[in-house]
């Protein structure tokens, strides 16, 4: 059997938040500052809402049950994230918590996670990465205006953990004829995206992405990125180097393609700082991604 899950409403392209029907008396939870935020609540046209938007990145599940506490009883409609994967997940995490539904609007594309029924919350400090059916978004919006003003350097990021994830995904040993053409087609939109200077495209792309490696997984690439995480550098630009790598090692009909969209992007090669046996220990019992390799790793 297979199986694919993805959000129960998809709202994409050009003015997909502007005509967008919010329901009332919806919380809009969000990582931004009111100068940014209220632009976006502008262009979305939303009324009768609420703000919170004392999330910090890498949210902790403090957070969440600050809000769940803060709003409790108010008879709130649903949960709108509004933001980067850190304003999401918390939409995700406080849903699972109250049943009240979530629509998930990302500003920062890139991780896919409107799509996904993952999330990432900190535990005693320690980040953790949780999968539950019920973090599937109840309605994703898709919509290039948010964009404008994103900075290159984080443009580029989430460009290359886009193509990176829809390129391990499609080989991920997980992956299904369904997850493989979500995987194909997002790859050739972000692949077109990137190397003919279309960035509209970005969000779209990155988008299928997410449905095709949401449903199937990521694999060795992201497993050695993760060394380079803890050492500070950004998680798509360890990924120009890692992905490429794991590419040329699984032989995968992406490594040739993958690699050129990291030049384009102009991407340096990384460079690790920790001895690489004791990298390779943090690697290897990374069983999630590992074992989803479609070539065997050993250490
Ligand atoms: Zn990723």
């Amino acid at each position: 059997m297979w199986k694919v899950m993805i959000p129960k409403k998809i709202a994409f392209g050009e003015n997909a938040a502007r005509d967008f029907e919010y329901p009332k008396n919806s919380l809009v939870i969000t990582t931004t500052t009111s100068d940014i935020y209220d632009r976006w609540l502008g262009y979305m046209g939303i009324k009768n809402y609420e703000v919170y938007d004392k999330v910090t990145p890498d949210p902790s599940i403090e957070t969440v049950e600050a809000i769940k506490k803060e709003y409790d009883g108010r008879d709130l409609s649903s949960y709108i994230g509004l933001g980067g994967g850190s304003s999401l997940d918390v939409c995700k995490y406080l849903s699972k918590l109250t049943n009240i539904p979530k629509i998930l609007i990302p500003t920062t594309f890139g991780t896919g996670a409107e799509m996904t029924t993952y999330a990432v919350i900190s535990f005693d400090h320690r980040k953790k990465l949780l999968q539950d059916e019920r973090f599937l978004a109840d309605a994703a919006i898709v919509d290039p205006y948010f964009l404008s003003g994103t900075p290159f350097n984080i443009m580029r990021n989430s460009a290359c953990d886009a193509a990176a994830q829809a390129s391990e995904g499609y080989d991920s040993k997980l992956g299904n004829p369904l997850t493989k053409l979500f995987c194909k087609e997002a790859f050739d939109i972000l692949e077109d995206a990137i190397i003919n200077d279309k960035p509209h495209l970005l969000p779209y792309g990155a988008m299928l992405s997410g449905i095709g490696f949401g449903n199937s997984s990521t694999t060795l690439g992201h497993a050695l990125s993760y060394v380079f995480s803890n050492e500070g550098v950004a998680h798509g630009y360890a990924l120009s180097s890692c992905t490429t790598v794991a590419h040329e090692f699984n032989k995968s009909a992406y490594y040739e393609r993958f690699k050129k969209i990291c030049q384009k992007l102009k991407f340096e090669p990384v460079v690790l700082k920790q001895p690489i046996d004791q990298a390779a220990d943090i690697i290897m019992p990374d069983r999630g991604h590992l074992d989803n390799n479609p070539v065997p790793v050993t250490k």
